[in-house]
């Protein structure tokens, strides 16, 4: 499209705009506040506060029978829920503890399902909890070498491929070589967090497969934010959070995906009695429930899990190729403004050009971006968010951020290095960016 850098073209495209009602479904306190961290913690659906209010009055009057109502089954009613979203059948997505445990959950499955590989390929561009994770587990299963800050402890190791480009995007080459036949598990982002490069699933996972490793997906910056088809491509595993696009609340619990063929041989390794065949036999042996339900441990937060139940509403009926439709218009646009109006400023790109390896979220980047985003935050109400060492970082939620909303972002920030209003604040971070 050929957009123009006036104010009357963001109007134009939200009037075109066939997601622009969905908006209204969301709580908006302050119209002037323009937020753009929807991709770290998204809005609050009205649907998701109706939800909660309606639980806790469950909870009053339910009490203990809440659980055979709707209390016990959510982990896989949600599940398949969030299954739509992701491209896959039923039976292979529930919805339990953080991320973080999700993933180690899942990365001790696949090692012991290829005891005789011992590496894992991962990199550079990951969000750091995955890799502290991937750390663990090497460590726990070479308990002999227990100390140094190696990747390395005894045959398993981790191979972290490197980016060329400034942390843009990885080395595909480099990674394409690095997966061997010792390599158990690629684990990698979907959409890394910085940049918002969006690896494509299918070749990645093709490629791995051929050398006869598993494939891990971690989807926290791409489901509700662009169409996924964990069957169609094959992937083994999937992990995700439900707090960004998905607007499930902070700290709502996460989701994990495994590949029907693989649930009857993959062990958690968290045995807990929500993972048992049957939890109310209270059998004194763990024997593994049949199917996805193995990878529970216990008991869930059903408060957070109905809110997410709810919130999930929106973007089912909204559809992930008309979101996905959006998303790549917004992010278009918003990169034809920064090198429109800000290049000129010092600032340049941190996410990859093409619409195609990008995902909903676009990193600028400035010498002076920390103190130019705490300026955003504090006298421009504009929340985006600040990834080192130079990113200010915009979170693009199709359901709710408008293309005025765009304009007005990319018009502010430009006042901020015009006027160095961001030369007041001091160098030193706060605890959250
Ligand atoms: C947000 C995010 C996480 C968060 O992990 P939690 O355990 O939910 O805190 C993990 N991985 C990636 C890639 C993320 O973007």
């Amino acid at each position: 499209m050929n957009f123009n850098p006036s104010r009357d073209f963001a109007r134009q495209l939200d009037t075109q705009d066939e997601l622009a009602s969905f908006r209204s479904q969301f709580v908006i306190t302050n119209p002037d506040l323009i937020y753009l961290d929807g991709n770290s913690l998204g809005r609050l659906p009205k649907a998701a506060a109706e939800r909660v209010s309606a639980a806790v009055a469950e909870w009053g009057s339910d009490l203990i029978r809440g659980w055979n109502k709707r209390w016990w089954d959510s982990p896989t009613r949600v599940g398949e829920k969030i299954a739509r979203l992701v491209g896959a059948g039923p039976g292979q997505v529930i919805v339990s503890d953080s991320t973080s445990v999700n993933l180690y959950k899942t990365v001790m499955a696949a090692m012991a399902l290829h005891p005789q590989r011992g590496r894992i390929v991962t990199d550079a561009l990951n969000f750091p909890s995955d890799l502290y994770v991937l750390q663990g587990v090497i460590r726990q299963l070479s308990p002999s070498t227990l100390h140094g800050k190696s990747r390395a402890w005894g045959r398993h190791q981790i191979v972290r491929i490197e980016s060329q480009d400034g942390d843009v995007s990885p080395d595909l080459d480099a990674l394409a070589s690095a997966v061997d036949e010792n390599t158990s598990l690629v684990t990698l982002s979907h959409v890394t967090f910085k940049s918002g490069y969006l690896y494509e699933m299918a070749a990645i996972t093709e490629m791995a497969h051929r050398k006869g490793a598993l494939v891990l997906w971690d989807l926290c910056h791409s489901v509700g934010a662009l169409p996924i088809q964990l069957d169609r491509c094959n992937a083994d595993f999937a992990i995700g959070c439900t707090y960004k696009y998905l607007n499930g609340g902070p700290g709502s619990p996460a989701f994990l995906y495994v590949h029907r063929d693989l649930q009857e041989q993959a062990l958690s390794p968290i045995w807990g009695w929500w993972g048992q065949k049957s939890p109310f036999a209270f059998d004194l042996d763990y024997t593994p429930a049949p199917g996805i339900k193995r990878f529970l441990a216990g008991s869930q937060p059903i408060l957070s899990m109905l809110a997410l139940e709810a919130a999930l509403d929106p973007l089912l009926e909204a559809g992930m190729d008309r979101i996905r439709c959006k998303s790549v218009l917004l992010t278009e646009y918003l990169i034809y403004l920064a090198d429109t109006l800000l290049a000129p400023l010092g600032f340049t790109l941190g996410s990859p050009r093409t619409p195609d390896r990008r995902g909903s979220h676009v990193s600028i980047r400035h010498p002076e971006g920390y103190r130019i985003n705490r300026a955003l935050i504090d006298e421009m109400n504009v929340i985006p968010d600040f990834r080192e060492p130079d990113n200010i970082r915009l979170g693009l939620a199709p359901l709710y951020t408008t293309f005025g909303e765009v304009w007005e972002s990319m018009d502010r920030m430009r006042r901020v290095v015009e006027d160095r209003r961001f030369e007041k604040y001091p160098k030193e971070r706060l605890t959250v960016t």
